[in-house]
């Protein structure tokens, strides 16, 4: 169980159910927003990885030839492997100046932290295909274990000191304000906070979703850490340690309740929080909107 499916089953559970047990595939082909977030997630991570193998993890000028070199490769991969349409062709140009405007803002964004991890997956199997180690899932307690991907670790040394800060990437333009998790049922982005200070090891420091379409970013980050100048609204997501626990530890036991409800075959539709107007393609299922 991931994050992301976990938050499908807090937003509708059955929503959840037509997504992930009866088959999304053959009722919900892949679209043009799906595709287009897809390359631009795989050009993001190509970037930030040739600016830990050419830099120290940061977006600066002196990686940004190669990084963008990096965005112009991943898309074009993306093209010769699956972009069979003038749709997906259309999708993958606007995918690519995302993916370059983003860059040009990261390199001048006020960020000191330094990229550690790329589409970091835990509660993972070796594969010799692609180098990718073994590694635990994150572990919630009661034999709840979750496994997932993490778009971006960060991190700030500073007097022996290791603080992580995780960055959700969001190809569309609604991301969230830590005041808004808890009732817009979010968990992605301090769960996976949670996972990385579980398997990383390090203080926590912010959580962040990031807009690669609108360029902003929301979500907690410690006051006082270096980078939340690089926030679009500070006031409203600096935090203290405590706070930022207390997010944590609300996500932790959100994603354990939504646990707990799977297994005990809970699957109710959830009309107070239908997103039929944002796009679900399963109210057929629970026939709320008719
Ligand atoms: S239409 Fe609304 S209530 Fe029905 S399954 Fe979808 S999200 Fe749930």
């Amino acid at each position: 169980m991931s994050p992301s499916r976990l938050e499908a089953y807090c937003d509708c559970p059955l929503k959840w159910l037509g997504q992930n047990v009866l088959g999304p595939k053959e009722m919900e082909p892949e679209g043009e927003p799906t595709f287009r977030g897809t390359a631009v997630h795989f050009a993001l991570q190509r970037a930030v990885e040739v600016a830990i193998e050419e830099g120290d993890g940061r977006i600066e000028p002196a990686v940004m030839e190669a990084a963008k070199k990096a965005i112009t490769e991943a898309i074009a991969k993306i093209g010769k492997e699956s972009a069979n349409t003038l749709a997906a062709r259309v999708a993958l140009q606007r995918a690519e100046t995302l993916s370059l405007q983003w860059l040009d803002l990261e390199c001048s964004r006020d960020w000191p932290a330094k990229a550690i991890e790329v589409e970091f997956e835990f509660g993972c199997e070796a594969d010799p295909e692609t180098g990718r180690e073994a590694r635990d899932p994150l572990d919630l307690g009661d034999g709840i274990k979750l496994r997932g991907t993490v778009d971006r670790i960060d991190v700030i040394e500073a007097d022996g000191e290791r603080t992580l800060l995780v960055r959700d990437y969001k190809s569309g333009k609604t991301i969230w304000a830590q005041e808004k998790w808890e009732s817009e049922r979010r968990l992605q982005a301090p769960i996976y906070l949670l996972a990385a200070i579980q398997l990383l090891g390090g203080k926590p420091a912010a959580a962040l979703y990031e807009s690669v379409k609108d360029r902003k970013m929301r979500g907690a980050i410690v006051e006082g850490v270096p980078g939340a100048s690089a926030l679009n609204d500070r006031g409203k997501d600096a935090v203290s340690e405590d706070e930022l626990q207390a997010l944590i530890d609300s996500a932790r036991k959100r994603a354990r309740d939504a646990v707990m409800g799977i297994r005990d075959g809970l699957l109710h539709s959830d009309p107070a929080h239908c997103s039929y107007d944002g796009g679900c393609s399963y109210e057929w299922l629970c026939r709320t909107m008719r």
